[in-house]
């Protein structure tokens, strides 16, 4: 039994050595964003595509530089020489981790305070803001995201491919993320199949504009 329990605390010890970047917990349940997320699409989108993200980024990062840096660091670090197994696993821990972190249950609505002014001042009103968000959405072929960001001060709507950000070097646009979208298909496609504009239109009451307000602000400091 002593010895049974040591080698238990062997494996534990070894997973965790190279378990160097974890999971952070969803902050609501998998129903909570129903019915603008189902709950399928939750489990699954968390359960198995973002831990996937993780386990692979592990296995991807022992032995190198980007092993011992924070997930926000390893984005910054990235470069067209960056292994592209670093590069998609990396970005796809950080932008679900953002993404996920960016919904909240009885959100949505219009957004308020500095990010609400900053907002229409930019496009004229939230909807024409809408409206060019969906663009990007829809223009954004095959598989990404749309981030709201800011750049130099100014609020931008930029897209980018697979599971690359801003924060990336190697991407073709520069920016601070305060707010992201994901338009892969498996975050949609169980209740909206093909649809991703009838997506792009829901996931407007799910938004947690607080956190991107909070953001926006930290970042205009
Ligand atoms: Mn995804």
């Amino acid at each position: 039994m002593k010895n049974l329990l040591f080698i238990l605390f062997l494996l534990i010890m070894e997973n965790t050595a190279f378990a160097q970047f974890s999971q952070e917990p969803l902050p609501y349940a998998f129903d909570a964003l129903e019915p603008s997320i189902d709950k399928a699409t939750m489990e699954i989108h968390y359960g198995r595509h973002h831990k996937a993200y993780v386990d692979n980024l592990n296995k991807a990062v022992a032995g190198t530089a980007q092993e011992k840096m924070s997930i926000q660091d390893l984005q910054k670090s990235v470069t067209a020489q960056t292994p592209a197994a670093i590069r998609n696993n990396g970005g796809g821990v950080w932008n679900h981790t953002f993404f996920f972190n960016g919904m909240a249950p009885n959100a949505g609505g219009e957004p308020k305070g500095a990010l609400g002014e900053a907002i229409k001042a930019t496009w004229g009103s939230f909807d024409h803001f809408k409206d060019e968000f969906k663009k990007a959405s829809l223009g954004r072929f095959g598989s990404g995201w749309v981030w709201l960001s800011v750049l130099d001060g100014k609020l931008v709507i930029q897209s980018t491919p697979n599971q690359d950000n801003p924060l990336m070097p190697v991407a073709d646009i520069k920016g601070i993320p305060i707010l992201s979208l994901d338009v892969w298909e498996h975050a949609y496609y169980l209740k909206y199949q093909n649809k991703r504009a009838d997506y792009t239109d829901a996931y407007w009451n799910v938004v947690n504009w607080d956190r991107a307000n909070n953001l926006y602000v930290k970042i205009l400091k």
